[in-house]
C-alpha cells in the first residue's frame, strides 16, 4: 500500500483550506470507517477553538488538535490512524517534513500552508515539505493589482508600503493594525528593500 503525502499550498486567499476539507470528504466518504485525526499550530489565531475552518465555509469544523511542535503531532497519531491532516503547515518548526516521512509509513497525511513568505522565500518547512510529497497542488490567488488569477505571492504592506525583510514572519494576519496583506503576481510583487542584507545577516 502506497501512502500519500498531499500539499495544497501558494499564497493567501487560494481556498487552501477548503481545498484540504473537500479532499477529506471525499477520503471520509470512500472509506467509511477512516480514523482521521488533524492538527494545527498554536500560533494561527484566526480561530481559537479546536477546529480546522475555511473562511470560504466558517461553519464547518474539522476537529483539529492545536499543538506547539511537530514533535506533539508525533506523539499524537495512533497506530490506528488512516489519515493525518495539518493546516497552516508554514508555521510549524523545521522538522515537521521528517514528521511527515514517519507518519507516511502508517498512513496519508494532506497538507495545507504558504509556499512562500512575504520576501518570497520558502516559509517554514515548506520547503522541505513540498520536496517530499508525492502530490502537490500549487493554487494561484487573484493579484490585488492586476485583477488576474496569476498571484503566487503573499505581499505584506507596512502603512500600504512593502515591509521590511527583519519583520518576523510568526505574527498571524491581523494582529498588527499597521499591516495589511495582498496577493501579488510575479510582475506586481515587490520583494523587501533591504532582502540582500537580511539574507546576509540572517
Ligand atoms: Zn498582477
Amino acid at each position: 500500500m502506497t501512502n500519500r503525502v498531499v500539499v495544497f499550498t501558494g499564497p493567501m486567499k487560494t481556498a487552501k483550506t477548503l481545498r484540504l476539507l473537500h479532499a477529506y470528504q471525499a477520503y471520509a466518504a470512500n472509506q467509511k470507517r477512516a480514523k482521521v485525526i488533524a492538527f494545527k499550530p498554536r500560533a494561527d489565531t484566526r480561530y481559537n477553538d479546536k477546529c480546522i475552518r475555511t473562511r470560504l465555509n466558517p461553519d464547518v469544523c474539522i476537529p483539529a488538535e492545536i499543538v506547539d511542535s511537530s514533535a506533539e503531532i508525533l506523539k499524537l497519531v495512533k497506530p490506528s490512524i488512516d489519515l493525518v491532516l495539518i493546516d497552516e503547515a508554514n508555521f510549524f518548526d523545521p522538522d515537521l517534513h521528517y514528521v511527515v516521512m514517519k507518519l507516511r509509513n502508517q498512513a496519508d497525511v494532506f497538507v495545507t500552508g504558504l509556499d512562500k513568505d512575504f520576501r518570497g522565500l520558502p516559509f517554514g518547512p515548506m520547503g522541505q515539505l513540498l520536496a517530499i510529497a508525492n502530490e502537490v497542488h500549487k493554487l494561484k490567488a487573484y493579484c490585488d493589482v492586476c485583477k488576474k488569477e496569476l498571484a503566487e505571492y503573499t505581499q505584506m504592506l507596512e502603512n500600504g508600503q512593502p515591509a521590511s525583510a527583519f519583520v518576523d514572519t510568526i505574527t498571524p494576519e491581523g494582529s498588527v493594525k499597521t499591516r495589511t496583506y495582498e496577493t501579488r503576481c510575479q510582475e506586481h510583487f515587490i520583494p523587501p528593500h533591504d532582502l540582500d542584507e537580511w539574507i546576509r545577516v540572517r
